[in-house]
């Protein structure tokens, strides 16, 4: 018997605006009709009656409803955060920085303004939230999204926040001094043709201390969080980047899979969007060329591949050919797999979306490649990013 999927919905203002109720529950049934599926995670800013109607889909169809929570930035509450609210970089860019930052931000219902997680966030009073709709609508559990620092999507400097007013009130002066020459530290390395690691590149730049601020402060967001639902009835799972992006925004999968019951890893290996890593790789690369006329494409590119841990040659296959290989998926995946606390499953988020609003547009082959991929490595596959826009060729190797 076919293995059982997770997926994923979403029903925001473009949904809303492009299709007919009829048509997105047609949709979805027929998606679930065809594919055996366990966990349906819903994200939902359109009205309660969705939050209704979709758990009850899910008790004819016997899936798990999630409840899909975005914490630091785009909220279900749709408010746009105050800017003494959001992440600052050293350099006091607020929400975006400039360098290699993505131009698709704009007209798009998320903004991917990330809230400080120290100051601009009530994690207890988020936790009831949560708890309250959990019973009100009869989830089976939560699935928290957006719990990190901004990508390099949102521009190279904001990878060393936050230095918000609130954050510096508390000291760091040594940290701020450090962190507003880390991309000048980043472009000397890069300049140099000396390839490291993240963390050695960390270590070099003396961001130790920063880093591992930002990692106890997501931490202590879902640790918080956390603590207000009822975990002997609902299940907790966290969508955390692909392992080579992790540490750039704060998310310790060790730490952070203590605090749940699974862990998604968002390892997009051809989407493009925030968090998928053609985006977020090319941003950087993208960023380190805008930061210093000296560099060039192939120098930032091989600079990058050594920071993500890719396979050297990775970055031009992904201008050449719109993405990385099966073998980098395959890589993703496993390092997931180590990076968790014993016990706690990781499912490997494989997006298979013709999307009509990210530029992400897969085909039936590359989707076949990569779920055969994944389920190589016996990892448990969740589609992404909403099941709406996954033609049905595309999910044709995991019907039953
Ligand atoms: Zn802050």
């Amino acid at each position: 018997m076919q293995a059982k999927s997770d997926t994923q919905l979403v029903i925001g203002p473009y949904e809303s605006a492009n299709f007919s109720r009829e048509e997105i529950l047609d949709r979805i049934k027929r998606y679930v009709e065809a594919v055996p599926t366990r966990r349906l995670i819903i994200w939902n800013n359109q009205g309660d009656q969705w939050f209704e109607r979709l758990v009850k889909l899910c008790d004819v169809h016997h899936l798990e409803p999630y409840l899909w929570y975005p914490v630091l930035a785009d909220r279900m509450d749709k408010s746009l955060p105050d800017t003494d609210e959001l992440v600052r970089s050293a350099t006091w860019q607020s929400g975006y920085g400039e360098l290699g930052l993505w131009d698709g931000f704009v007209g798009n219902d998320e903004n991917f303004l990330f809230r400080c997680p120290e100051h601009s966030i009530d994690g207890e009073e988020e936790g009831r939230e949560i708890a309250t709709t959990l019973s009100r609508f009869g989830f089976a559990g939560v699935f928290l999204d957006r719990i990190r620092y901004p990508s390099p999507a949102n521009g190279l400097e904001m990878l060393f926040s936050c230095f918000c007013q609130r954050c510096l009130e508390t000291g760091l002066v040594h940290q701020h001094r450090v962190a507003e020459q880390a991309v000048e530290c980043m472009v000397a390395y890069c300049l140099e043709g000396h390839a490291m690691d993240w963390p050695t590149f960390v270590q070099a730049c003396g961001l130790g201390d920063l880093m591992e601020r930002r990692a106890r402060a997501i931490t202590e967001v879902v640790k918080t969080i956390t603590g207000g639902v009822d975990r002997s009835r609902f299940s907790v799972g966290l969508d955390l980047l692909s392992p080579a992006l992790a540490p750039l925004v704060g998310q310790d999968y060790g730490q952070l899979s203590v605090c749940s019951d699974w862990v998604k890893a968002m390892t997009y290996t051809r989407a493009i969007g925030p968090a998928g890593l053609p985006l977020e790789a090319r941003s950087m690369v993208t960023g380190l060329q805008e930061a210093h006329r000296e560099i060039g494409r192939e120098k930032a590119s091989r600079f990058v591949e050594g920071l993500l841990g890719l396979p050297i040659g990775s970055m031009e296959d992904l201008y050449q050919s719109g993405g990385f290989s099966v073998d980098v998926l395959r890589s993703e995946i496993s390092c997931a797999q180590r990076s968790v606390r014993c016990g706690v499953p990781v499912v490997a988020g494989v997006e298979l979306v013709d999307h009509p609003v990210f530029p992400t547009r897969i085909t039936a082959g590359q989707a076949d490649s990569m779920i055969a991929a994944t389920e190589a490595t016996g990892t448990p596959v969740i589609t992404c990013w909403n099941l709406l826009y996954i033609p049905k060729e595309n999910y044709r190797s995991l019907m039953r």
